[in-house]
């Protein structure tokens, strides 16, 4: 969190066992599907270490696939989930691609849940083409990181954080989204500092209205969930 993550490696295992922080439900609150209740699955470690970063990832534990699954039937359990109801999975992280996920998503698929993968666009492991892919790109301090082209190959939305004060984050960039012709989301960035939130709001307004981009909030923050 804010940078404090040590940078992590891929760690491309047989993905039969995972390191995962937490499994919750809770409502996208981002992009493309923001306002849709889904279980998160969050991975544990980052390869980057960005200053801005408001999650917590560091902790994990080692679960076999079949142990995920059935927390993430537990989470639904608890919460009244109809399971004859396609719920969505939302695997997170930290950086997901660092661990091998394409296993995961296969057993989830087949047991009828829906996935997408967030990601930060560097890093990329087989998965099934029925998995959508929303993508954070991030600045090397010299520019954004292009999204890798298999990773395009699944995006369907690009989403940029963005801030009047972090040098590298007051505009949007090319990284691969005209080739595909996905949405973009302009998303103000958290900096935990009432000013700078709402300076970052107009920024975000601004540059979506100047590029006819979708402006986004972090929906989940504004009503108090995780
Ligand atoms: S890429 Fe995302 S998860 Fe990783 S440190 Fe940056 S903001 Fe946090």
């Amino acid at each position: 969190m804010f940078g404090r993550n040590p940078k992590l490696p891929p760690e491309f295992f047989d993905g039969k066992v995972l390191k995962v922080h937490s499994i919750f439900y809770t409502i996208q609150g981002e992009g493309p599907y923001s306002g849709r209740p889904a279980v998160f699955i969050r991975l544990s470690g980052c390869n980057l270490a960005c200053s801005f970063c408001d999650t917590e990832f560091d902790l994990y534990e080692s679960l076999e696939l079949e142990q995920i699954l059935d927390r993430v039937r537990d989470v639904c359990r608890v919460s009244n989930r109809n399971l004859n109801k396609r719920m969505l999975i939302v695997i997170t992280g930290g950086e997901p691609f660092r661990q091998r996920i394409g296993m995961l998503c296969d057993l989830l698929i087949k047991s009828n849940f829906e996935v997408h993968i967030e990601t930060n666009g560097l890093l990329y492991n087989e998965i099934p083409n029925e998995v959508h892919v929303i993508c954070s790109p991030k600045n090397n301090g010299n520019g954004y990181y292009k999204i890798r082209d298999d990773v395009l190959r699944h995006t369907v939305g690009i989403k940029f954080i963005v801030s009047s004060s972090l040098e590298g984050y007051s505009n949007i960039a090319e990284v691969g989204q005209s080739e595909i012709g996905v949405p973009v989301y302009v998303q103000p960035m958290d900096e935990y500092d009432e000013e700078k939130n709402r300076s970052n709001i107009n920024l975000a307004i601004e540059i979506a209205m100047k590029n006819n981009a979708m402006f986004s909030m972090q929906l989940h923050k504004i009503v108090g969930m995780e």
